[in-house]
């Protein structure tokens, strides 16, 4: 299979690169900011809206889920990804019929992600039917009823796949969950499949609950805080403040990364004259620069050399209270521990001795961890046993349920983790499943549902007939692009719910609908009342946003009014669920949601508290382990770790500065110091050399993959390389573009995400 560049005016062979930035934000942050704003909205527009970015009365980011301060919030609580997020949204730039009429399906389908996002945002209902060559306007009435009537076409309600983003509000993601299962299957895939899902696989086993355990306040009583897999710099940024603050407290930090980030390593706080002008704050105390996939043999060696020092000086480093009355399985996992085989570690890692026995050290000595991680840990074919090692080494020493300890996943979506809990799962428990029975008197389908890599076999092999997105790119952000496509044009419906025009809309299943929506900016109003929704940030708070702004268009509606007046068309007026009155005041979604779902009792009152509240996490709030032993669970797991034939790369693929999961907001990647171009691949200058090539050079990437025995190539034409810092052995290039490399069956084990991070491929040098 073949991903070809689309046609574009960038050129690559004219990229400017430069020495990769020591140091996140400061002053070009702000500027940044400030003139991707001016440029989508003006001055006027950019002003009132930032001001409204993530403060009480106003809206939360739309980019990732790193929480919000409690109390008194800074005038300019967002950072520069979080402004370019907005400046994207509340642009004034406009997609309507005037410009589908101009512009037919296989033009589009030519251009690149960036074009597409930069034409605005969208403003009326289109479809395409049929054998059509471009979209045309359409009535919402004829869109639900077109949607109705293909679904109520098929044979079983399993033939319909109903996919979720992160973005979606609490409101919309009940209503959509209680439609789907109304309807009546469980397919019910959405992003979480493609990023945390290892994390809550791994943390459901071994704690009981798929959700980190520290809250922000955590940060400030930490004394050592690991940074794992994780480009805090870029995709969550106010984490950095978090950094900086603890950094000032006393904490020791330890970032264990394949590339040196800007951000782990120095920030210029832009809220204060030393970040703007001056040096910044050293962040890393310890930077681990391990290959991709050592992760595990890394907190393996931890746990042994933690283990060992007890062993030397009893009663120096476990929490034996803690491991014999909360914990389970400890006496398994020391003994499977008690020998290790440095020769793989050391080959897994990458890493000298000694820097794996200063790490082990400080976590001995430490009072107060918290281990943080995102994608460079979740998307490996280990990801789950490399949680779970994390967890082993925290438990034993008593780091979970502790102030200024635990475990932090962090959600690189906004609402994300809300939308998980308010039963956007393909398997959700029974517990939540029998309480929206009982609640809404209706039958729920028990079977299970697929997830997004399952969704995709079955579109691909026509199991699955119609596709229904709310919000997302999902095209952009799944494997194996080749195949997702094929997937995609199989159906014989697709609809997006949207607020921009994206790669997903131009390609089409057999008739396709956008279906255009409400901003996070935006004012709703039902009957003349402003409503707000609900979201969840990724240390479990809930709270309020409020949009502020006039909507885009006349003719939007917001997903959960979509939503309930789809369920009208597909399910008849008689249904038991009265999605009218939702549509009316989301208030009355609410007080379902404090019926059924696990502790949101009193959701409308305490939502409106300014802070909103904090869901309860009974490892974090009592050292109760809701696991099957009733414990937390030590684990034994296998040493794993990529082996990469000789003459290949691991490569993983990455956001640029510029860009928030599928969205590409610009062409530049200011911190690894790429400018005006996305086709590159990030290597080492050594294995530039042993490949012999230079920098600067064009090449296929071409990944390989066994399967059943012979090896699939994919490629991914004309990338230009990089001499860039990275671990020797491991390479890097941008998503989407090389997403295409990534097999639909290279997954992490248990919790199906598509492996990102660890793609062999081979560089094919081309003219
Ligand atoms: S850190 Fe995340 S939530 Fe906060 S402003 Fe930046 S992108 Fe938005």
């Amino acid at each position: 299979m073949t991903r070809k560049p689309p046609d574009h005016d960038i050129d690559e062979s004219q990229l400017d690169v430069h020495q990769p930035k020591t140091w996140a934000a400061g002053l070009p942050g702000v500027l940044v900011s400030t003139q991707r704003g001016f440029e989508q909205m003006g001055v006027t527009r950019t002003v009132r809206t930032l001001r409204l970015l993530n403060q009480q009365h106003g809206f939360d980011c739309p980019g990732c889920a790193w929480p919000d301060p409690q109390g008194h919030r800074k005038l300019a609580e967002f950072c520069e990804n979080g402004a370019k997020a907005v400046a994207e949204e509340a642009t004034l730039r406009r997609v309507g019929p005037e410009f589908f009429a101009a512009h037919p399906v296989a033009e589009l389908a030519g251009k690149t992600d960036y074009w597409l996002g930069q034409q605005g945002r969208l403003t009326e209902p289109m479809v395409l039917r049929p054998g059509a060559t471009h979209y045309e306007p359409i009535a919402w009435s004829d869109a639900f009823g077109l949607i109705a009537q293909h679904l109520n076409g098929l044979s079983s309600p399993d033939e319909a796949v109903f996919y979720t983003s992160g973005r979606t509000s609490n409101e919309a993601a009940f209503a959509y969950q209680l439609l789907v299962r109304s309807f009546g299957t469980n397919n019910l895939p959405d992003c979480s499949n493609m990023c945390h899902e290892s994390s809550g696989a791994a943390l459901n086993q071994t704690i009981g609950i798929g959700k980190g355990s520290v809250s922000l306040a955590d940060f400030d009583e930490a004394d050592l805080i690991v940074v794992v897999g994780q480009n805090p710099g870029t995709n969550h940024p106010r984490m950095l403040s978090a950094l900086e603050q603890a950094k000032g407290n006393g904490a020791r930090i330890v970032a264990v990364n394949p590339l040196p980030e800007a951000g782990l390593m120095r920030f210029k706080n832009p809220q204060n004259v030393r970040g703007l002008i001056g040096k910044g704050t050293p962040l890393a105390d310890e930077f681990c620069q391990i290959k991709l996939g050592g992760d595990l043999a890394f907190f393996q060696a931890i746990g042994h050399l933690q283990l060992a020092e007890e062993e030397a000086a009893p009663g120096t480093v476990l929490d034996k209270e803690f491991v014999r009355a909360r914990t389970h399985g400890f006496d398994d996992y020391a003994k499977s521990l008690s020998e290790v085989d440095w020769d793989a570690i050391d080959e897994a890692t990458g890493l000298s001795r000694n820097q794996i026995v200063d790490v082990a050290r400080a976590f001995a000595k430490s009072e107060r961890t918290i281990v943080c991680w995102a994608m460079g840990l979740t998307q490996h074919k280990h990801a789950v046993a490399t949680i779970r090692e994390i967890v082993n080494v925290l438990l034993m020493r008593g780091m979970i349920g502790k102030p200024g300890a635990g475990v932090c996943p962090v959600r690189g979506h906004s609402n994300v983790q809300g939308d998980r809990t308010m039963g956007i799962w393909e398997k959700m428990p029974e517990k939540f499943m029998a309480a929206l029975e009982a609640e809404f008197g209706i039958p729920v389908p028990r079977k299970h549902g697929y997830d997004t890599v399952d969704a995709l076999r079955a579109m691909h092999s026509g199991q699955a007939r119609t596709f229904f997105a709310v919000g997302g790119n999902f095209v952009a952000a799944t494997p194996d692009t080749e195949l997702t496509e094929a997937a995609l044009r199989s159906c014989e419906l697709t609809v997006q719910v949207s607020t921009k025009l994206n790669r997903s809309h131009v390609v089409p299943g057999d008739t396709a609908l956008i279906l255009p929506t409400l901003g996070r900016t935006e004012r709703d109003e039902r009957n003349g009342v402003e409503q707000f929704v609900t979201v969840e940030d990724s240390m479990s708070v809930v709270h309020a946003s409020r949009g502020r702004l006039a909507p885009a268009s006349e003719h939007l509606m917001s997903e959960v009014d979509i939503v309930c007046r789809l369920a009208r068309a597909v399910l008849g007026a008689h249904h038991p669920v009265p999605w009218e009155s939702f549509t009316s005041d989301y208030d009355l979604i609410r007080e379902r949601i404090a019926r059924v779902v696990p502790g949101c009792s009193d959701y409308n009152a305490k939502v409106r508290q300014p802070d909103g509240f904090v869901l309860p996490h009974p490892p974090r709030d009592a050292r109760e382990f809701p696991t099957t032993t009733g414990l937390a669970n030590f684990t034994v797991n296998e040493l794993e770790y990529p082996h990469v034939p000789a003459g290949r790369l691991l490569l993983q693929t990455l956001r640029s500065h510029d860009q928030y999961n599928t969205t590409i907001y610009g062409l530049d990647d200011r911190y690894r110091g790429v400018k005006d171009g996305r086709r590159v691949v990030f290597v080492n200058a050594a294995d530039i050399t042993d490949f012999g090539l230079r920098d600067g050079a064009f090449v296929d990437l071409v990944s390989e993959w066994n399967q059943a025995g012979s090896v699939v190539e994919r490629r991914a034409e004309r990338f230009r390389v990089v001499e860039y810092p990275t671990t020797r052995g491991c390479a890097a290039a941008y998503f989407p573009e090389a997403n295409a490399l990534v097999p639909l069956d290279s997954v992490a084990e248990t919790s199906n995400t598509p492996t990102s991070k660890s793609i062999v491929v081979r560089l094919e040098a081309v003219a």
